[in-house]
């Protein structure tokens, strides 16, 4: 390998590109031409730099890997009948499809697809893990804080669920979580996330969105779920919402302070939203 191009690779540094423009690299040719010509032969280590944080050195490499993830990201799409997005799609590949092919032993087609799916999302709800969350949080955040585009956070608890649970059992307790998993996915737009956070609470992450219109979002699906017949009961929920600012600039702070607004909304009564 040429001495320069390891030093190009070098020079890139800090460069990385944006998740929303590499969406674009794939999707639209003209663009994917633009790219290839400025960064000649290093586009590819810089898509796999941006996307993993980590740096490859061989452009053929990191072409080959990025093309493998634009395959799964397509499997995964069809799969779950929904947009994973480039950055889920990407942790998946990478952390089990490769992981998978170094280990020793064979795994049928079939089967690995089930593995990917249960190491992204959750199988009671079909929301994603809190892993999977954290990281998109992260880098969500870092984008926001260079785009200065806000990014909200709404964090969603049931109230009084353990009622729920001792009073008609943990079986129609599940059914509860399974049905709220269902409303989230049906509620929240391409571009949001939607995980189980922990056992009863639920965040949903909302690239390039204000808090009015996080408020919004939040209060129809507080509508929503209130409104849900489970036959001899029905549930309420209370909701926090914040949104990054030049303050709550990391992920930490933007999930404490929806944590926050979250606890505020059960200490005035439940069942309501309250926010930044
Ligand atoms: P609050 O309105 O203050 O949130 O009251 P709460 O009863 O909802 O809150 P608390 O934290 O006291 O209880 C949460 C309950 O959620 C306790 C736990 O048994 C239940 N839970 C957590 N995960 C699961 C689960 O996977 N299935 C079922 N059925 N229950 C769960
Ligand atoms: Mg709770
Ligand atoms: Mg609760």
């Amino acid at each position: 390998m040429k001495t320069q191009h390891i030093e190009d690779i070098i020079d890139m540094q800090d460069e990385v590109l944006e998740i929303s423009e590499i969406e674009k690299i794939i999707s639209e040719k003209e663009i994917l031409k633009m790219y290839e010509n400025k960064y000649s032969n290093k586009l590819y280590c810089l898509i796999m730099k941006s996307l993993t944080h980590e740096v490859y050195i061989k452009e053929n490499i990191a072409k080959k890997t990025f093309q493998r993830i634009i395959l799964h990201l397509n499997t995964l799409n069809k799969k779950l009948n929904r947009n994973v997005g480039l950055l889920v799609a990407t942790l998946d590949y990478l952390q089990n499809i490769i992981k998978t092919l170094e280990e020793p032993k064979i795994i049928e087609e079939g089967k690995s697809d089930v593995l990917l799916q249960t190491s992204t999302i959750d199988e009671l709800t079909t929301l994603y893990l809190r892993d999977i969350f954290d990281i998109t949080i992260t880098k969500r955040v870092s984008e926001s804080n260079r785009s200065k585009s806000p990014v909200s956070l709404i964090m969603m608890d049931i109230d009084d669920f353990k009622v729920i649970n001792d009073t008609f059992g943990h079986q129609r307790g599940d059914i509860v979580l399974k049905k709220l998993g269902e409303v989230l996915n049906l509620s929240i737009r391409q571009m949001d996330m939607a995980a189980r956070y922990g056992g009863e609470e639920f965040a949903i992450l909302m690239p390039d969105t204000t808090i009015s219109t996080a408020i919004k979002i939040a209060q129809r699906l507080r509508q929503k779920i209130k409104n849900i017949d489970f036959k001899d009961f029905k549930i309420t929920v209370s909701l926090g919402i914040s949104q990054t600012n030049d303050e709550i600039n990391t992920a930490e702070k933007l999930i404490e302070a929806s944590d926050f607004y979250l606890y505020k909304a059960k200490a005035n009564g439940k069942d309501r939203v309250e926010s930044l």
